[in-house]
């Protein structure tokens, strides 16, 4: 249905991602509602983003204190936020050696860590097929899908395309000219597709062999998206260089990291690099207090056992062929290309989800979603999946 914010939408806004599906109003934990009313459960959460839900107290009171207090002050000047944010994500990386730039973005964090890269004489990037890093011209050079990348070529820098998961051709394209190896430790945009035991390990120390760093994409990934505070924390032996984060960050406040530890933390100096907004005191504020949220509320505890729920509900449903993911970020194959028509069937029923390509849904809900809602979901997804499987054959050519 087509409501009046829609077509408002369609008059000023660019049409870069099509026409919005629903406009939405409010939100309160996993729960959002649309312009008519309408009740849904959000398993998407602003993209891997709301990882406290929405409008959580605990965000809301320290973005309101903050911006009450100090809202912006630009880099020129130090916060008390933005020191401690940065100290708490070194800790929890246990970095003595590290350092934080801060952005507004997942791209941002992304362009950050491609401009330290090039501070080591080295020019050369090994990035996976499959990847997503970002829509900016660094990052999309990085991303591997050719209909983002082709109507902006030429991409700046050299960059070599691996197939993900392949230890042996990321060995084959790694030499002395690589600055560094970038990946994600599960590939989110992909459709939630996990490596095997080892891979990450094994492409670090290929880095190392080499002299290039090792940097992991944990924009989606992180911040306890997969029940540890960043996915490679979930594998033995993995410890990169180089972490960029973004999405769960803030909990839906915007604010992108790039962090790197030992020789990587000093690469970028004085005048290499800036932002205006990038780790400003209410961003910084919004990011600790998802931290502290997560820590008081133990919630990668919380992510595990509901990530679990989840997979195990969608491994049970007639349709589904595969699932995978850890925590609260789970991809779920189809046996057709129906997902799609699943998303639509789904939030017809009262559920907001994403499709990754034709035959693959993800959830991604925020880390506060409750068993109820996951079994409202169980519930629901026979009937979603019959009708989209339905739909989809109805109007096949
Ligand atoms: C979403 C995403 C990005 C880009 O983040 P933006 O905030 O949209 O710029 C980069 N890398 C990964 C792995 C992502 O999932």
């Amino acid at each position: 249905m087509t409501t009046p914010i829609q077509e408002r939408y369609a008059d000023a806004v660019m049409n870069t991602f099509g026409p919005p599906a629903l406009a939405l109003v409010r939100g309160k934990g996993a729960h959002v509602w649309d312009a008519d009313g309408k009740e849904y459960v959000d398993l998407l959460a602003g993209i891997a983003v709301n990882a406290l839900g929405h409008a959580h107290p605990a965000l809301v009171e320290a973005v309101t204190a903050q911006l009450s207090t100090l809202g912006h002050v630009s880099n020129f000047f130090a916060t008390e936020p933005q020191v401690s944010l940065a100290e708490r994500l070194l800790s929890l990386l246990g970095w003595n050696d590290g350092r934080v730039f801060f952005s507004n973005s997942g791209a941002e964090a992304n362009e950050a860590a491609l401009k330290l890269t090039r501070r080591t004489g080295r020019t050369r990037i090994v990035a996976a097929e499959g990847s997503f890093h970002g829509r900016t011209m660094g990052a999309l050079a990085l991303t591997s899908k050719a209909a983002y990348r082709e109507p902006f070529e030429p991409l700046p820098g050299d960059v070599t395309f691996v197939p993900y998961d392949d230890l042996a051709a990321l060995a084959a394209a790694v030499d002395e000219t690589v600055a560094a190896v970038v990946l994600e430790p599960i590939q989110g945009e992909a459709g939630v597709v996990v490596p095997s035991a080892g891979y990450l390990a094994g492409a670090q120390q290929v880095a190392r062999d080499h002299g290039a760093l090792f940097w992991l994409d944990e924009v989606q990934t992180g911040i306890g998206r997969t029940g540890a505070w960043f996915a490679h924390q979930l594998a033995e032996g993995v410890d990169p260089d180089v972490v960029t984060l973004a999405k769960g960050l803030g909990g839906g406040i915007p604010i992108g990291a790039t962090i790197a530890r030992g020789a990587a933390a000093t690469l970028l100096q004085p005048g290499n690099h800036g932002t205006t907004f990038g780790g400003n005191p209410v961003a910084a504020a919004a990011a600790l207090a998802v931290l502290d949220t997560i820590v008081s509320d133990d919630l990668l505890a919380a992510t595990v056992e509901r990530g679990d729920q989840m997979a195990s509900l969608l491994a049970q449903q007639a349709g589904v062929v595969e699932v995978t993911g850890a925590g609260l970020m789970r991809g779920a194959e189809l046996d057709g290309p129906y997902a799609v028509q699943a998303v639509a069937a789904a939030r017809e029923a009262g559920f907001i989800l994403n499709a990754t390509g034709p035959t693959r849904l993800r959830f991604v809900p925020p880390l506060v979603i409750t068993t109820d809602d996951l079994d409202a979901l169980g519930v629901a997804l026979p009937a979603i999946l019959d009708l989209a499987r339905s739909t989809a054959q109805e109007t096949q050519p």
